[in-house]
């Protein structure tokens, strides 16, 4: 391998897979000095977390930034003027092993843009997946892209040899889509979502007949949703997602605010990426897996689109005076769940303790219980210690509050494992 050709694809191609969000670059550019340990600029190296919380670093590239398609969005895209480099399954593979042996990743992202057809793309996926397991014997962690449009016996294929896949849905809506990426459409997307969906199902079946029986995407898939590159309402992509969380069984919905690196006249006149608005989807996100809401609860038909200012559960819960306030010592664990400010850790504190003492307020402080937000939604012995129960007062005090930085906002990750 001539390591100079290789530095120079390498640069490339990692660049053009930096606006998949699905894993989060280190950004770093710090270099090795004379006497020193350790390179934190080599390009295309990543971080990700695994099942377990624990940091793993990814070499993330894509396997070609050739594409056939034209989205208009994309740096990639046919008609836009850019260096343009590929990397064959061979290279790929011996790439992954070499940086594994200097311990600079654990494993491989790898995507692409369309090259010739997606099933000659995902078969050139295929053959660098089954070089690395079978040839090079690599173990390690592998994540690779479904291409939309694949024929589904290639998805079944290549499904064999990773442990993730995701296919990227990129823009929310078939109108969206027919705009912007006009050679894309909903249901030649949602095929390779499906068979995954559906080889994942079968490995279940037969691992509880034998533990030998082969992998498939053990690790789930998941998909990507480009934030404010097309009109589609916040309501729009939070009911996608809560479909895709159900008929597909997605592992996670990844939210991208739309970088505005390309110009065209269907993309809108955006200076800066909607990065609080991103902010907002992942909150809401995360109370449509942890919290039980459904999408039609968090945003309506009147309320299509976030509040920037508060967070989702807080918006609702305004919505909701006729439900607020509820006694701490009765309310169900669901509805403790639904109070702003009372997060998973927080709600099962106080049912354990509810079991042998009816809760007062100190008590809910010693358990270490942030009531600041709270107080306005909950009564303790009938008691309600918010200095008003009208949502005007309240949301008045939130956004104070909220702007003076007096509090955190939502604790999304108290005593959930992802
Ligand atoms: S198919 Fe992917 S790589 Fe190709 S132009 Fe569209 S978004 Fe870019």
């Amino acid at each position: 391998m001539k390591w100079d050709v290789m530095q120079k694809k390498l640069t490339i191609l990692s660049d053009a897979a930096k606006y998949d969000v699905s894993c989060s670059s280190s950004g770093s550019r710090r270099e090795n000095k004379a006497g020193g340990i350790g390179n934190g600029a080599y390009g295309g190296i990543c971080h990700t977390w695994s099942a377990d919380g624990r940091c793993v670093s990814l070499l993330k590239i894509l396997m070609t930034n050739y594409c056939i398609y034209d989205c208009a969005y994309c740096v990639n895209r046919r008609s836009h003027e850019t260096e343009r480099a590929m990397l064959s399954p061979e290279e790929i593979a011996e790439l992954t092993v070499e940086f594994y042996r200097r311990n600079y990743i654990e494993g491989l992202f790898l995507s692409s843009g369309v090259y010739r057809s997606p099933d000659e793309t995902t078969e050139l996926l295929i053959r660098t997946a089954k070089t690395l397991r079978e040839e090079k014997n690599f173990n390690g962690y592998i994540h690779m892209k479904g291409i939309p449009g694949t024929d589904p016996r290639l998805i079944r294929e290549l499904g064999k040899y990773v442990d993730r896949m995701s296919v990227n849905i990129e823009l929310p809506s078939s109108a969206g889509l027919k705009l912007l990426a006009p050679q894309k459409t909903k249901e030649n997307i949602l095929l390779p979502m499906r068979e995954i969906r559906s080889g994942i199902a079968e490995r279940k079946e037969n691992r509880k007949a034998s533990r030998k029986a082969p992998a498939f995407v053990p690790a789930g898939q998941t998909t990507q949703l480009i934030i404010g590159a097309t009109p589609d309402s916040d309501r729009t992509i939070l009911r996608l997602s809560e479909a895709l969380y159900k008929q597909v069984e997605l592992k996670r919905v990844y939210y991208s605010a739309y970088v505005p690196a390309m110009t065209g006249p269907n993309l809108p006149a955006l200076t800066q990426p909607p990065l609080l608005r991103e902010h907002r989807l992942y909150q809401a996100d995360w109370l449509l897996r942890y919290y039980q809401f459904s999408a039609d609860e968090i945003l309506t038909d009147a309320e299509p689109d976030f509040d920037l200012h508060l967070d989702p559960k807080a918006c609702w819960a305004l919505r909701h005076p006729e439900i607020f306030p509820v006694e701490i010592n009765k309310a169900s664990y669901h509805m403790l769940l639904r109070v702003p400010g009372i997060g998973v850790t927080s709600a099962r504190r106080i049912c354990a303790a509810r079991r042998s003492a009816w809760l007062s307020y100190d008590t809910l402080r010693r358990l270490g219980i942030v009531l600041k937000r709270a107080k306005y939604f909950i009564t303790c012995r009938g008691r309600f210690y918010g200095e008003s129960d009208r949502p005007d007062y309240i949301r008045s005090r939130l956004l104070d509050a909220e702007q003076a930085g007096r509090y955190e906002p939502m604790d999304l990750f108290a005593g959930v494992n992802s």
